[in-house]
């Protein structure tokens, strides 16, 4: 047969009988133990530690083998682990292939808990990490140093949304043996796929879009063939499970996920095509727009883009920043994105983002655009953005 489409794929991929029992969707199996009949049965389920075969309920039971061969057909890999967070597929992820002395490099723009991460838990380990910055691109080879296990690589980066040249990156990390790992939440597996420019293991938050609603804690890793036995025995043993409600959950989220994103995707590039030429806006810091740096990778490598950027005030306060997010009505303040709603979060300064020097510009504003109507979430800024203006 023809190679699917990536459409039909998120509606295809992981629908077995064995799962589904003959309807639509997986049956939620929720299970500690699993029986089994006889000697033989056990010893051959021992046999195969729970790749797709029950065994017991923390490595998984048939609804999470549907959502984990789901995510490894779309994403490209061996296979996917399943963890309780994003925050968890990142941690576990590197602590599976991380040992005392080793070396890390990490972009200065990652997802800040994985930054804790890395100076809290693996410094007490003795695991070194080094920052890099996003734009560094063929010149992570002058980082990299003996002991180098890992380059761990985020694009679009976190805020600032600087999208970073993987392949070159992935060249040179290959060239001296350092194994890569690539945090996918905003490209999705849908709008990029790592594994497809060489990235050893695809990481994402399935909180976000995957899930889609607001509603689901999840992380996954998809790994190439070469590290993925490593990768789903080192979590076993770190004691990674999911529940089945959620694995169901997130399934259901990733069936509806390509027409979801499609309208996030012309909403916030209308939303952001309004921002540019706002007269209190610098640039708007999306992949899909040439002020975006890293754009040219953005239009080499990806798909598409969704309802996540950010933009740059040409000035601001503290004040100003905290009247515009009270003023406003369908962005909601909170953590997290990918879901159905609309959301605003706010830095007064990028003095903290240490990827670039030399930062003149106001107060960095994120925006997840959701799926109400564009015309309301624009009147929404302008009343918002003329409350901000007043307090400059
Ligand atoms: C949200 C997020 C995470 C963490 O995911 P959780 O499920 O909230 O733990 C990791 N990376 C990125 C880029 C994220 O946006």
């Amino acid at each position: 047969m023809k190679k699917i489409n990536r459409n039909t794929q998120l509606v295809s991929a992981g629908r077995k009988k064995a799962y589904t029992q003959g309807v639509v969707n997986p049956v939620v199996q929720r299970a500690s133990t699993v029986v089994f009949d006889s000697v033989a049965e056990l010893k051959e389920a021992a046999k195969k530690r729970g790749d797709k075969t029950l065994f017991y309920g923390r490595r998984g039971t048939t609804t999470h083998f549907a959502l984990q061969e789901a995510i490894a057909e779309l994403e490209g890999g061996e296979g996917c682990a399943l963890y309780p967070s994003g925050a968890a597929a990142i941690s576990n992820a590197l602590l599976s292939f991380v040992k005392t002395g080793d070396h890390i490099l990490m972009v200065d723009t990652a997802y800040e808990p994985t930054r804790d991460f890395c100076d809290k838990i693996l410094a007490g380990l003795g695991i070194e990490t080094t920052y890099y910055p996003p734009g560094i691109g063929a010149g992570i080879s002058a980082l990299i140093k003996d002991n180098t296990r890992v380059l761990f690589l985020e694009s679009p980066g976190s805020i600032t949304m600087e999208i970073q040249d993987v392949p070159a990156m992935v060249a040179k990390a290959n060239e001296r043996g350092v194994m890569t790992m690539l945090d996918n939440t905003w490209g999705n597996g849908l709008h990029y796929r790592p594994l497809e420019h060489g990235v050893d293991i695809s990481i994402q938050a399935a909180t976000k879009y995957i899930v889609g609603h607001s509603d689901v804690m999840m992380g996954v890793a998809v790994s190439n063939k070469k590290y993925w036995p490593t990768l789903r025995e080192n979590s076993y043993l770190l004691g990674q499970c999911t529940s089945a409600d959620d694995a169901y959950l997130a399934l259901r989220g990733l069936r509806t996920m390509a027409v979801r994103l499609k309208q996030h995707e012309q909403a916030a590039i209308d939303v952001a095509t309004w921002l540019e030429t706002h007269p209190l806006v610098d640039h708007v810091r999306h992949p899909a727009f040439e002020t975006c740096p890293g754009h040219e990778f953005f239009k080499r490598d990806f798909d598409g883009s969704n309802g996540l950027f950010s933009f740059v005030m040409k000035a601001g306060n503290q004040q100003a920043i905290d009247v515009f997010l009270d003023s406003l009505q369908h962005f909601k303040m909170g953590f997290s994105w990918g879901g159905y709603e609309s959301l605003v979060t706010a830095n007064l300064t990028m003095k903290g983002l240490r990827s670039e020097t030399g930062w003149t510009q106001g107060p960095v504003i994120r925006l997840h655009i959701g799926l109400e109507d564009v015309a309301d979430l624009l009147a929404d800024l302008d009343q918002a953005l003329a409350i901000y203006e007043q307090h400059l």
